[in-house]
Protein backbone atom coordinates (compact mmCIF):
# COMPACT_ATOMS: atom_id res chain seq x y z
CA UNK A 1 0.00 0.00 0.00
CA UNK A 2 1.43 3.45 -1.14
CA UNK A 3 -0.31 6.89 0.45
CA UNK A 4 1.18 10.12 -0.94
CA UNK A 5 1.24 13.16 1.84
CA UNK A 6 0.68 16.48 -0.27
CA UNK A 7 3.95 18.30 1.13
CA UNK A 8 3.78 21.64 0.09
CA UNK A 9 3.33 23.15 3.18
CA UNK A 10 2.16 22.33 6.34
CA UNK A 11 2.30 19.31 8.30
CA UNK A 12 3.19 16.93 6.25
CA UNK A 13 6.25 15.59 7.86
CA UNK A 14 4.03 13.75 11.27
CA UNK A 15 1.79 12.21 9.05
CA UNK A 16 4.74 10.36 6.82
CA UNK A 17 6.02 9.36 10.23
CA UNK A 18 2.85 7.67 11.78
CA UNK A 19 2.05 5.82 8.86
CA UNK A 20 6.12 4.69 8.62
CA UNK A 21 5.10 3.58 12.36
CA UNK A 22 2.14 1.64 10.77
CA UNK A 23 4.44 -0.03 8.14
CA UNK A 24 2.97 1.60 5.14
CA UNK A 25 5.45 3.40 2.26
CA UNK A 26 4.35 7.23 2.49
CA UNK A 27 5.65 9.42 -0.07
CA UNK A 28 5.73 13.18 0.35
CA UNK A 29 3.73 14.46 -3.00
CA UNK A 30 4.21 17.99 -4.66
CA UNK A 31 4.59 17.19 -8.06
CA UNK A 32 1.66 15.85 -10.48
CA UNK A 33 3.81 12.75 -11.99
CA UNK A 34 4.47 11.73 -8.18
CA UNK A 35 0.29 10.96 -7.87
CA UNK A 36 0.62 8.25 -10.10
CA UNK A 37 -0.13 4.56 -8.27
CA UNK A 38 -1.31 6.25 -4.91
CA UNK A 39 -3.54 4.04 -3.05
CA UNK A 40 -4.47 6.65 -1.14
CA UNK A 41 -4.11 10.12 -0.15
CA UNK A 42 -3.38 13.04 2.90
CA UNK A 43 -4.02 16.68 2.69
CA UNK A 44 -2.49 17.78 5.94
CA UNK A 45 -3.13 20.32 7.96
CA UNK A 46 -1.18 24.23 6.86
CA UNK A 47 -2.29 27.87 6.05
CA UNK A 48 -5.44 26.74 3.28
CA UNK A 49 -4.90 29.76 1.41
CA UNK A 50 -1.09 29.17 0.83
CA UNK A 51 -1.89 25.20 0.25
CA UNK A 52 -4.78 25.90 -2.40
CA UNK A 53 -2.33 28.41 -4.42
CA UNK A 54 1.16 26.26 -4.33
CA UNK A 55 -1.35 23.01 -5.98
CA UNK A 56 -2.53 24.93 -8.47
CA UNK A 57 0.82 26.75 -8.93
CA UNK A 58 1.85 23.07 -9.01
CA UNK A 59 -0.95 21.90 -11.64
CA UNK A 60 -1.56 19.37 -8.98
CA UNK A 61 -5.40 20.31 -7.79
CA UNK A 62 -7.08 19.04 -11.26
CA UNK A 63 -4.87 15.39 -10.58
CA UNK A 64 -6.35 15.51 -6.81
CA UNK A 65 -9.96 16.35 -8.21
CA UNK A 66 -9.29 13.58 -10.87
CA UNK A 67 -8.24 10.96 -8.42
CA UNK A 68 -11.09 11.82 -5.77
CA UNK A 69 -13.46 11.08 -9.10
CA UNK A 70 -12.16 7.90 -9.57
CA UNK A 71 -12.59 6.62 -6.11
CA UNK A 72 -9.28 7.20 -4.40
CA UNK A 73 -9.60 7.71 -0.58
CA UNK A 74 -8.43 10.73 0.65
CA UNK A 75 -8.33 12.23 4.66
CA UNK A 76 -8.14 15.79 4.69
CA UNK A 77 -6.93 17.70 8.37
CA UNK A 78 -8.02 21.00 8.96
CA UNK A 79 -6.69 23.15 6.18
CA UNK A 80 -7.39 20.08 3.32
CA UNK A 81 -10.39 19.82 5.04
CA UNK A 82 -11.35 23.33 3.95
CA UNK A 83 -9.48 22.22 0.40
CA UNK A 84 -11.79 19.33 -0.03
CA UNK A 85 -15.07 20.81 0.90
CA UNK A 86 -17.74 22.43 -1.68
CA UNK A 87 -17.95 26.06 -0.27
CA UNK A 88 -16.10 28.07 2.28
CA UNK A 89 -18.43 30.78 3.91
CA UNK A 90 -15.80 33.50 5.11
CA UNK A 91 -12.52 32.90 2.50
CA UNK A 92 -12.31 33.29 -1.29
CA UNK A 93 -10.26 30.46 -2.24
CA UNK A 94 -11.99 27.96 -4.32
CA UNK A 95 -12.05 24.89 -2.71
CA UNK A 96 -12.11 21.41 -3.99
CA UNK A 97 -15.68 20.31 -4.39
CA UNK A 98 -14.43 17.15 -3.00
CA UNK A 99 -16.64 16.78 -0.56
CA UNK A 100 -20.60 17.98 0.36
CA UNK A 101 -19.33 20.20 2.83
CA UNK A 102 -19.87 23.91 3.50
CA UNK A 103 -17.36 25.18 5.99
CA UNK A 104 -16.16 27.80 8.10
CA UNK A 105 -12.89 28.87 8.84
CA UNK A 106 -11.50 29.66 12.08
CA UNK A 107 -14.48 29.02 13.50
CA UNK A 108 -13.81 28.47 17.56
CA UNK A 109 -12.68 32.18 17.37
CA UNK A 110 -9.68 34.37 19.47
CA UNK A 111 -10.53 33.20 22.68
CA UNK A 112 -10.39 29.24 21.60
CA UNK A 113 -7.55 29.37 18.93
CA UNK A 114 -5.70 26.16 20.32
CA UNK A 115 -7.34 23.51 22.30
CA UNK A 116 -7.68 20.40 23.15
CA UNK A 117 -10.09 18.20 24.06
CA UNK A 118 -11.56 14.35 24.84
CA UNK A 119 -13.70 13.16 21.67
CA UNK A 120 -16.33 10.96 21.43
CA UNK A 121 -15.77 9.32 17.42
CA UNK A 122 -18.11 5.93 17.37
CA UNK A 123 -15.90 5.01 14.39
CA UNK A 124 -12.77 4.32 16.86
CA UNK A 125 -14.75 2.61 19.35
CA UNK A 126 -15.11 3.62 22.91
CA UNK A 127 -12.05 5.14 24.02
CA UNK A 128 -11.89 8.81 23.77
CA UNK A 129 -9.92 10.61 20.95
CA UNK A 130 -7.48 13.11 21.51
CA UNK A 131 -8.92 16.00 19.68
CA UNK A 132 -6.17 18.73 19.05
CA UNK A 133 -7.82 22.03 17.47
CA UNK A 134 -5.38 24.29 15.94
CA UNK A 135 -7.21 27.76 14.59
CA UNK A 136 -9.90 24.76 13.26
CA UNK A 137 -12.24 24.92 11.29
CA UNK A 138 -16.08 23.40 11.12
CA UNK A 139 -18.61 21.79 8.99
CA UNK A 140 -21.61 24.26 8.97
CA UNK A 141 -23.35 22.07 6.68
CA UNK A 142 -23.37 18.61 5.08
CA UNK A 143 -25.25 17.15 2.81
CA UNK A 144 -27.32 13.80 3.37
CA UNK A 145 -24.85 12.24 1.43
CA UNK A 146 -21.97 12.42 4.21
CA UNK A 147 -21.70 10.91 6.92
CA UNK A 148 -21.11 12.69 10.18
CA UNK A 149 -18.08 11.05 12.20
CA UNK A 150 -17.83 13.66 15.40
CA UNK A 151 -19.61 16.82 16.77
CA UNK A 152 -18.04 19.18 19.65
CA UNK A 153 -20.98 21.12 21.46
CA UNK A 154 -23.42 20.09 18.48
CA UNK A 155 -20.79 21.53 15.68
CA UNK A 156 -20.02 18.89 12.74
CA UNK A 157 -15.97 18.77 13.13
CA UNK A 158 -15.62 15.04 11.14
CA UNK A 159 -17.23 13.65 8.50
CA UNK A 160 -17.48 10.76 5.57
CA UNK A 161 -18.07 10.92 2.07
CA UNK A 162 -17.49 7.57 0.51
CA UNK A 163 -13.53 7.28 0.40
CA UNK A 164 -13.42 11.01 1.54
CA UNK A 165 -12.87 11.80 4.77
CA UNK A 166 -12.66 15.79 6.35
CA UNK A 167 -11.26 16.55 9.82
CA UNK A 168 -11.16 20.10 12.00
CA UNK A 169 -8.66 18.40 14.39
CA UNK A 170 -4.80 17.03 14.39
CA UNK A 171 -4.81 13.27 14.71
CA UNK A 172 -0.89 13.48 13.35
CA UNK A 173 -0.48 15.41 16.55
CA UNK A 174 -1.21 12.65 19.10
CA UNK A 175 0.15 9.37 20.05
CA UNK A 176 -2.91 8.09 19.04
CA UNK A 177 -2.84 5.58 15.76
CA UNK A 178 -6.36 4.86 15.58
CA UNK A 179 -7.37 7.65 13.18
CA UNK A 180 -5.06 6.47 10.38
CA UNK A 181 -5.41 2.94 11.01
CA UNK A 182 -8.88 3.65 10.36
CA UNK A 183 -8.30 5.55 7.26
CA UNK A 184 -5.88 3.01 5.85
CA UNK A 185 -9.32 0.49 6.29
CA UNK A 186 -10.86 2.37 4.25
CA UNK A 187 -8.22 2.19 1.63
CA UNK A 188 -7.98 -1.33 1.83
CA UNK A 189 -11.72 -1.82 1.50
CA UNK A 190 -11.90 0.12 -1.12
CA UNK A 191 -12.82 -0.70 -4.90
CA UNK A 192 -9.57 0.99 -6.60
CA UNK A 193 -7.38 -0.83 -3.72
CA UNK A 194 -8.82 -4.17 -4.60
CA UNK A 195 -8.39 -3.64 -8.36
CA UNK A 196 -5.19 -2.30 -8.40
CA UNK A 197 -4.26 -5.95 -6.45
CA UNK A 198 -6.09 -8.15 -8.79
CA UNK A 199 -4.00 -6.41 -11.88
CA UNK A 200 -0.85 -6.45 -10.06
CA UNK A 201 -1.46 -9.80 -9.36
CA UNK A 202 -2.37 -11.12 -13.12
CA UNK A 203 0.90 -9.33 -14.34
CA UNK A 204 -0.63 -6.63 -15.48
N1 LIG B 1 -6.81 28.22 9.98
C1 LIG B 1 -6.14 27.49 8.93
C2 LIG B 1 -6.74 27.81 7.57
O1 LIG B 1 -7.72 28.45 7.51
C3 LIG B 1 -6.22 26.00 9.16
C4 LIG B 1 -5.41 25.65 10.39
C5 LIG B 1 -4.87 24.27 10.38
O2 LIG B 1 -4.78 23.60 9.35
N2 LIG B 1 -4.41 23.85 11.54
O3 LIG B 1 -6.21 27.39 6.58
Amino acid sequence: MKIGVLAVQGAFAEHIAILNKLGVAALPIRLPPEVVGLDGLIIPGGESTSISKLIRDYHLSDEITSLAGNGLPILGICAGMILMSRRITDSSIEPLGLMAITVRRNAFGRQQESFETELSLPVLGNQPFPGVFIRAPIIEQAESTVDILARLNNTIIAARQGNLVALAFHPELTNDLRFHQYFLSIVAESDRFNLRGSAVAKGN
